[in-house]
């Protein structure tokens, strides 16, 4: 995806939300999945690159009142700690969001995970706002799995703050709380790693949520699956985005039952793709598949999947014996 400039002055702005969740079971006056969940808190540090490293230079935090879920679902009220009674203090969500965009200004967002971006933007059009964030996002999760040798896993930013040993002064899931753990382990990756790959890796990442970033494509029924992969080869071809045909920077192979590729279109950014053969219930074959602009995890996947099938062919990696897996635990 096209992504910004990193260069000393860019801001960021590290992020976190907390929502409340609608009661199962319960019946609304609209449609509740239009409205997953309604948020209750944003808290979030701004931070300037600035010759290899993070200044930290403000905060923001705001409560919110609820309007529509006003009770305090119980997984939500278990993971944050809050009583309904704390909701009555919050501000208007309209009010909060202005302040917060007024906050970060032409920052970079920066979250853990890539759910609240999506869940802010939902929110805005739920209430009638502008749903355009105007912003680049950076998820760090999978910035953080690249620089601590986890690739391909998902790890809690509580385990992230463990990796660093960073002080766990505040209680996780509040927003505030947890925004200030993100940004701790955004500045411990700069300090462990070449502020260059760290660059590198942060642009090649950053998506713009206001752009449609996954795409997918379900191919006509055939009888075998190498015609239904041929089903696939026009989507796969052409951006989704612009329609320019696309590059290939990895052609594509196939390990398994999916094939992989990495494709490039000149004016968005380069694409991730996977198409896997499937059997419908009549014994059909057809092609499912998914492009997506890449992120540092499909970066990952690809290469680790084109690794396996330079080495194993085909048939990927042999899986281990029963006797064979019982030793290795
Ligand atoms: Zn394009």
């Amino acid at each position: 995806m096209l992504s910004r400039k990193i260069t000393d002055g860019t801001e960021f702005v590290v992020f976190d939300m907390e929502w409340n969740q609608p009661m199962p079971g319960k019946e609304y006056p609209f449609d509740v999945s239009k409205l997953t969940g309604e948020i209750i808190e944003i808290g979030a540090l701004k931070y300037i690159y600035d010759n290899g490293e993070l200044i930290y230079k403000d905060s923001f935090s705001a409560d919110i009142m609820p309007v529509k879920y006003t009770k305090l679902h119980y997984h939500v009220k278990k993971v944050t700690h809050k009583k309904n009674a704390d909701l009555l203090n919050g501000i208007p969500f309209k009010q909060a969001y202005e302040t917060f965009r007024g906050f970060c200004g032409d920052s970079i967002l920066v979250g853990w995970g890539s759910s609240d971006p999506s869940m802010l933007k939902m929110n805005l059009e739920f209430f009638g706002m502008d749903p355009e964030l105007n912003m680049f996002f950076l998820d760090l999760q999978p910035i953080f799995s690249l620089f601590a040798g986890l690739q391909g896993t998902q790890r809690s930013v509580e385990a992230a703050v463990d990796y660093y040993s960073i002080a766990k002064n505040e209680i996780f899931h509040s927003a505030t709380a947890d925004a200030h753990y993100t940004g701790a382990v955004f500045e411990e990756i700069f300090k462990h790693n070449k502020p260059s790959e760290v660059i590198s890796a942060i642009s090649s990442s950053s998506i713009d949520p206001d752009v449609p970033s996954d795409f997918s494509f379900v191919g006509p029924e055939c009888l075998d699956g190498i015609s239904a992969f041929a089903t696939a080869k026009l989507f796969m071809s052409v951006c989704p985005l612009c329609g320019s045909k696309l590059s290939v920077k990895i052609p594509g192979f196939r390990i398994r039952k999916s094939q992989y590729a990495l494709l490039e279109c000149r004016e968005h950014g380069e694409l991730f793709s996977r198409t896997r053969v499937k059997k419908n219930k009549a014994g059909n074959y057809y092609a499912a598949s998914v492009l997506r602009f890449a992120t540092q995890n499909d970066y990952w996947l690809v290469a680790s999947k084109k690794e396996e099938f330079d080495k194993y062919g085909e048939k990927g990696k042999p899986a281990p014996k029963p006797e064979e897996e019982e030793k290795e635990t």
